[in-house]
């Protein structure tokens, strides 16, 4: 009994994903951004026949990432809830794609949304593709890498200024690569021991 309570709400968190809003809103609030979350936003490319720079068997991706990348990069998944390396990561630098090095995000459009995903309110130019997601029930906007089409997660209407825009990315789909002279929190570790 224990067990099926735990297993329905590791579902409920998992199908939660990144549509979560964030806190200190009231009822009313949550209300009106479950419908905005569902809303898909102008601009979308079709990616259907969408050709990337960066193409690879499904095999060769198995090959060059992680079981867990593969399954959220490349099959759509989603990782738990504050559970991602680099949902807290502040340091100054650019978050890459982990599975072809683009550039997708600086660290200074990174904020705290309280969705336990990394969030940034901007995106670097031309980094992204994005596409209507209609699955688990809900109207949602997909961001994918530009260069191999690798799932990152969605962008919500829903963020601060100066866009107004929230990303919500999985950090299983990103690596960090830290500004030229500074030290990442792996380096600070290292050098305490
Ligand atoms: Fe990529």
């Amino acid at each position: 009994m224990k067990n099926s309570f735990l297993i329905s709400f590791a579902w409920l968190v998992l199908f939660s994903a990144c549509g979560q809003n964030t806190p200190k809103q009231t009822q009313a609030q949550k209300q009106q951004d479950l419908m905005s979350c569902g809303k898909p936003l102008d601009n979308q490319t079709n990616v259907a026949n969408m050709e990337f720079s960066v193409k690879k068997s499904e095999e060769e991706w198995k090959k060059s990432l992680t079981e867990e990348q593969y399954r959220v990069l490349r099959l759509k998944g989603t990782e738990r809830s504050f559970t991602g390396k680099l949902y807290k990561h502040k340091e100054k630098g650019v978050y890459t794609c982990a599975a072809c090095g683009n550039e997708l995000f600086k660290s200074d459009t990174k904020f705290e949304s309280g969705t336990g995903w990394p969030s940034y309110f901007d995106v670097i130019p031309k980094s992204v593709v994005t596409s209507t997601d209609m699955s688990h029930g809900m109207v949602r906007t997909e961001v994918m890498c530009a260069k191999c089409g690798g799932h990152l997660g969605h962008v919500f209407d829903d963020g601060p200024n100066p866009t107004g825009m929230r990303y919500c990315i999985n950090s299983v789909s990103m690596d960090f690569k830290k500004e030229e002279g500074k030290k990442t929190e792996e380096d600070k570790k290292k050098e305490e021991k």
